[in-house]
């Protein structure tokens, strides 16, 4: 068959957010690593970001996150798109409008360039044969179809988060969502989760409010996962036999984390991904005792309210803690920058460190960090367990509610920052000094680092997700060279 010999060439186009951007370039790397040549998709917003943030042009380094990559023989190429608003638009701060544009204009310009690319493939080049997209693009099976692409579906959640969305019809049907009063009782017929309580669904499904932007999202993105080819997850099949075990049994889903940055993963290959500078804390942690550090940070997207920050910010004052705190400039709101108490970093100054942004890998790895007050984003979960740091969750948005219930009452590797409603700083204080220095501590970090070993074990070479990611890669092989076959009978 003319076109099996050709190297697999894969388009990757992630969700332009942080927690999206990182396991995606990461997953491009081991692919290209497999002999995959790739064509990586950045929005020009946030490639414009990245290199600011690497300050490349002042510094005269190639603004191109994969140079590096490349020059060690990795064949990805990277390519921008537009995403259909100006690169000065504030996209955090009009965070509707930004996504209604992911869904309507995007998808327009995703296409020209997905066309342009196979068009414009030279006759001795491989053509892109498959199209991995974030899940949570509403028209990634369109646009695969429409150019005879194998559709994998990557997901950077827990798989019990994917399979939550996937059954919104169960969920529905059962009065757990969507109706006037929503059952308070334990959701018990998802396939593949045993149990779960609502308050512990994605912030959205708790929300009374159905129809925002990211509900329509929502409503059409697991209903164009169910087209995809394959599926993929972030996430390891020890920590979540069943809900993977569920989803592959309804269409091929294969879990190949934990998709990590080069220094974790022991890769040679190093790429910042970074959207904003980051501070260097290394000096700091130098002078700190093993385990002492408390490393606060609510990831790149989520925002809260001043009263919170305020309150942790009391909270981490009053308990005696060294701590590194990332305090994103946007975290409250782009239009409120002035929100830590008055005087609190010269209260602190002897054992608090304050930073805008950091790279959280080369701080929660260093061995001064004894734990992680988190929002609870997926990447940050990863992260922590392979650095066997206990957490401390406080979600705000989205799937870390689900992921809490994952850590703390699953895993049990972290506690809750509070228990009942609203934040205050006395429960802040009470609970960095129980995870700090608590009775608690000894369990949680035994079985953090039981979970650990368990990731460390799937990335092994007989691994669960080395095995899954030579399934994966295999069936995508398979897939493409059937589609290349089919071009090659249609003359074309
Ligand atoms: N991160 C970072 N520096 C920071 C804060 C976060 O490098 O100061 C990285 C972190 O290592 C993780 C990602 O940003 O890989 C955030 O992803 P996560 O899923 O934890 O949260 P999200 O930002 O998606 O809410």
């Amino acid at each position: 068959m003319a076109g099996t010999n050709r190297k697999p060439h894969a388009i990757m186009l992630p969700y332009p957010y942080q927690g999206h951007i990182n396991p995606f370039v990461h997953l491009a790397i081991k692919l290209a690593s497999r002999g995959f040549t790739i064509t990586f998709v950045l929005t020009q917003s946030v490639h414009h970001q990245i290199s600011r943030a690497r300050n490349a042009a002042a510094a005269g380094h190639n603004a191109d996150i994969f140079a590096k990559a490349r020059h060690s023989g990795l064949d990805i190429r990277c390519t921008t798109v537009p995403d259909g608003f100006p690169l000065s638009f504030d996209r955090s701060l009009n965070h509707d409008q930004f996504v209604e544009g992911l869904i309507h204009v995007f998808s327009a310009h995703v296409d020209d360039l997905v066309g342009n690319l196979i068009n414009s493939a030279a006759e001795s080049e491989s053509p892109p044969t498959c199209f991995i997209a974030d899940t949570f693009y509403v028209w990634g099976s369109a646009i695969a179809s429409k150019y005879n692409l194998v559709h994998v579906s990557f997901w950077t959640e827990p798989a019990l988060v994917l399979t939550l969305y996937y059954h919104l019809d169960l969920l529905r049907r059962n009065g757990h969502f969507a109706s006037p009063a929503n059952r308070r009782d334990t959701i018990d017929y998802i396939p593949g989760v045993r149990a779960i309580e609502p308050a512990d669904l994605m912030s959205y499904l708790q929300s009374p409010d159905i129809w925002t932007v990211v509900h329509r999202v929502i409503y059409r993105a697991f209903e164009d996962v169910k087209k995809a080819d394959i599926i993929i997850c972030n996430t390891i099949q020890e920590l979540e036999p069943e809900t993977i075990s569920a989803l592959h049994s309804q269409q091929p889903t294969f879990a190949i984390g934990p998709v990590f940055a080069s220094g974790f993963a022991k890769s040679t290959v190093t790429v910042t991904t970074s959207l904003w500078s980051e501070s260097d804390c290394t000096q700091w942690l130098q002078r700190k005792g093993k385990g002492s550090v408390l490393y606060v940070s609510f990831g790149s997207y989520a925002h809260t309210s001043k009263n919170d920050i305020v309150e942790i910010a009391h909270g981490l004052a009053a308990s005696g803690a060294s701590f590194i705190w990332v305090v994103r400039p946007d975290i409250v709101s782009s239009d409120e920058t002035d929100f830590l108490p008055p005087g609190f970093e010269e209260r602190v100054r002897d054992r608090g460190l304050v930073v805008p942004w950091c790279s959280q890998i080369a701080v929660i790895s260093h061995p001064a960090i004894g734990g992680f007050l988190t929002h609870g984003g997926w990447n940050s979960i990863l992260e922590s367990i392979w650095c066997s740091v206990p957490l401390i969750c406080f979600p705000l948005v989205t799937d870390q509610f689900t992921n809490r219930k994952l850590v703390v009452d699953d895993w049990e590797i972290g506690i809750n920052l509070c228990d009942k409603g609203s934040i205050t700083r006395q429960e802040v204080a009470e609970k960095i000094g129980c995870l700090m220095n608590g009775e608690k501590l000894d369990g949680l970090r035994e079985r953090i680092r039981a979970v650990r070993q368990k990731l460390e074990g799937a990335l092994s070479r007989d691994g669960s997700s080395e095995r899954n990611f030579n399934d994966f890669v295999e069936k995508m092989e398979v897939r493409s060279r059937k589609k290349l076959g089919m071009i090659t009978a249609n003359g074309h």
